[in-house]
């Protein structure tokens, strides 16, 4: 664990953003900001993960943004319930919160990956309205649950 440059809290070596406030860590892989071809990214948007530079990063609270200004309101609004490593588990997690009758907001990181040929693990953040945040981790524990007993061979009782 290293401390972030930014914020001091502990962000893995392995990294390539801080989890809290999304600085670059010191030390890592160089990361081109996405408008501005050539600059150096100081960070990624905590909402959607676009890297961004020191002009055209905003830093609200503590934490950086990109330009998009909606992603300042989402992140008020909402909360990080999960994250996933694929868009497979991302459209599931999607389908079965939508059922429940969620609004859900997925930001893929895999697009990134293809901009800027990154080794950026493709990880997702899943958010939903601040409010339904303990409604939706509940609906992802029973699934999890569902899960592991589909994957259970049957035992005798
Ligand atoms: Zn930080
Ligand atoms: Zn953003
Ligand atoms: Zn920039």
């Amino acid at each position: 664990m290293i401390s972030c440059r930014q914020c001091g809290r502990p962000v893995s070596e392995l990294s390539s953003e801080c989890p809290a406030c999304g600085a670059v860590p010191a030390g890592s892989a160089p990361l081109e900001c996405e408008l501005h071809a050539g600059s150096q990214a100081v960070a990624r948007c905590v909402v959607c993960g676009k890297p961004v530079c020191g002009d055209c990063a905003t830093k609200t609270e503590g934490r950086f943004f990109c330009d998009v200004m909606a992603h300042r309101a989402l992140a008020a609004e909402t909360t990080v319930i999960t994250g996933c490593a694929s868009p497979f588990e991302a459209d599931m997690i999607r389908e079965n919160l939508a059922q429940a009758g969620l609004d859900i907001v997925v930001f893929s990181r895999n697009d990134f990956i293809v901009l800027f040929r990154s080794a950026d693990p493709g990880v997702s953040d899943v958010r939903v309205r601040a409010d339904q945040a303990e409604y939706a981790r509940e609906i992802l524990r029973n699934l999890a649950l569902d899960e592991e007993s589909r994957r259970e061979p049957d035992r005798p009782l």
